[in-house]
């Protein structure tokens, strides 16, 4: 269900990234990612408490990249059809 956008930066490194909004779907919030409590969002929660899900959800995407974690929606498809052919293989 993650539909965060890396816009700008390498998978499992810092970078920009495009976060929905949970209040607006058609607006998306930019998040800068550097690194665990080092980051900044466009959001008026983020203005307020320097801390907001829209950092949480882009650090959590991080994460996931850094473990090689399929993250978009055609890499997951492919994870999936090589899983497929695995299966088919043993079977
Ligand atoms: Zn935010």
């Amino acid at each position: 269900m993650s539909t965060i956008t890396r816009v700008h930066g390498e998978p499992g490194k810092p970078g920009v990234f495009l976060v929905p909004s949970a209040s607006q779907p058609a607006l998306g919030h930019q998040v800068a990612y550097q690194t665990e409590g080092v980051a900044y969002c466009t959001c008026p929660g983020f203005q307020h408490r320097r801390a907001c899900v829209h950092v949480e959800a882009a650090a959590a995407h991080v994460r996931a990249e850094a473990l090689g974690r399929p993250t978009t929606p055609e890499a997951i498809s492919t994870a999936r059809d090589r899983l497929r052919a695995l299966e088919r293989m043993f079977s």
